[in-house]
């Protein structure tokens, strides 16, 4: 769900150790979007029940959480989803079509990252397009250099959302993503 995002607030937050997974995430200078991720059976809530359970699973934070978890009523807009992966065997091309992004390499939400990889996708393609002088060169040289780190991304979502549906020590999954995020602060 949306919220207002409160002064002081710069970066991703998320809170680990209670009974779920809780956080959210700046989106514009006033706004951000809280999340939940709670391990359930596989099923679907109705929409009208939705504002109740959030609010359930908030019962236990306080401070921003806390005033956030006031604020939900029955009109307010929260986006309820399973969430999955894909592993899509190589190679990701045929003749003239790559694919490229979610359509290759759909990964959960856990590292943040899925946006940042489609777009180096685009960036590595476009600069493998401008070495190369046929477009089989280019999608292997392409794979060659990028597909192992989209791989890495899908591989270490997993991981974390593992460790959290584990409810593994809050140590032991931040330290599954410090490791991530600075192999991906490492050049391509
Ligand atoms: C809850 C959540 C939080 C996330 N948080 C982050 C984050 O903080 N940082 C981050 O980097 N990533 C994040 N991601 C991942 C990120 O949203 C995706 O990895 C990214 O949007 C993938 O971009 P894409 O262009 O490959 O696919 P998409 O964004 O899915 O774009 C595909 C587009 O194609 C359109 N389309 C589909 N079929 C057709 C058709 N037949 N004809 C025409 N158009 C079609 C769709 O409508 C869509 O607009 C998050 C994902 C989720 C679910």
């Amino acid at each position: 769900m949306f919220v207002p995002r409160p002064p002081g607030v710069e970066s991703r937050h998320y809170f680990l150790g209670g009974p779920v997974k809780v956080g959210w995430t700046p989106v514009s200078a006033t706004q951000m979007y809280l999340f939940v991720v709670e391990r359930t059976e596989r099923r679907v809530r109705p929409p009208e029940e939705l504002p109740g359970a959030l609010a359930d699973l908030l019962k236990p934070y306080g401070g921003h959480v806390a005033a956030f978890r006031e604020s939900i009523g029955p009109d307010t807009e929260i986006a309820y989803r399973p969430l999955e992966s894909f592993d899509l065997p190589g190679p990701w091309h045929r003749g003239r079509v790559i694919l490229i992004g979610d359509a290759a390499h759909p990964t959960t939400p856990q590292l943040a990252s899925g946006a940042g990889i489609a777009v180096e996708d685009a960036l590595v393609l476009a600069e493998e397009l401008a070495r190369h002088r046929t477009v089989r060169e280019t999608f292997g040289a392409y794979s060659a250099r990028h597909e192992q780190r989209c791989r890495f991304v899908v591989d270490s979502s997993i991981e974390i959302g593992r460790l959290e549906q584990q409810q593994a020590p809050p140590a032991a999954q931040t330290a599954v993503v410090e490791r991530a995020l600075a192999r991906l602060v490492e050049p391509i």
